[in-house]
């Protein structure tokens, strides 16, 4: 299928599941997952109307932050190693992946060097699983305290990859629980911490997670078709 027809069909299973969880449809905001899939790809996926694209890997996503037009909204969505962060800060509208303090001072280090406020999600590992990244979430809370000390970043919410599932049914418990967490979190009034971003949901679980209150779907192979990570 072309990336048009994908996107239409994306569209109309947003909004269906925006209408099934009562939410209005400015609530969700679409993130396309271009990672691994051509300049030409993004571009077509701006004809359709979209301006929001999400990218793994900082070198890919320095190479086609070059080749775009500036106005573009991009996020991080990868894991970000501290060495790396002046190809992010004041780049990227937000860093989904914010998830050990030694980033957290990179960040707000290079932060203050520009002038600037990042503005990241803390992700957290929702299933405790061994080969994820983020933040367990009995320690959220400890974490959130620690990174809200630093004056040039903003914690905004909470991002999580839930488990490769068959049924998109298995992981509404961890998006609830996400909700929750940040919910939770909220009502304890931390200091430079007030959160309303949910980023959860991929092509096989987005519109549970929509039911489930994300606020930030990430759809790559719904949009762009499967990943070739052979070339
Ligand atoms: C690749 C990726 C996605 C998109 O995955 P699809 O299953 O292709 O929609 C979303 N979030 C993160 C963090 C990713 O790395």
């Amino acid at each position: 299928m072309e990336i048009s027809d994908n996107l239409r069909l994306v569209e109309a299973n947003i909004a269906a599941a925006c209408k099934r969880a009562g939410r209005k449809r400015e609530e969700v905001k679409l993130i396309a997952v271009s990672k691994t899939h051509p300049v030409e790809a993004i571009k077509e996926a701006i004809r359709c109307g979209i301006r929001s694209f999400g990218e793994n890997k900082v070198q890919e996503l320095k190479d086609k932050l070059e080749k775009l037009d500036e106005s573009l909204d991009w996020h991080l969505i990868g894991h970000l190693q501290t060495n790396k962060v002046k190809y992010v800060v004041g780049k990227v509208s937000l860093i989904h992946s914010l998830e050990s303090v030694r980033l957290a001072e990179a960040l707000e280090k290079e932060a203050v060097k520009r002038g600037v406020i990042v503005d990241v999600l803390v992700e957290v590992n929702i299933a405790g699983e061994d080969t994820k990244f983020g933040v367990l979430p009995e320690n959220v809370e400890d974490f959130i305290r620690e990174v809200a000390k630093f004056e040039h970043i903003r914690v905004k919410g909470l991002m999580t990859v839930a488990p490769i599932a068959e049924e998109s049914e298995e992981n509404r418990k961890y998006f609830k629980n996400l909700n929750k967490i940040m919910v939770d979190l909220n009502s304890k009034n931390i200091h430079n911490v007030s959160m309303n971003v949910l980023s959860m949901g991929m092509t096989g679980d987005y519109e549970t997670a929509i039911e489930e209150g994300a606020t930030l779907v990430r759809v790559g192979t719904g949009i762009f078709g499967h990943r070739d990570y052979s070339i």
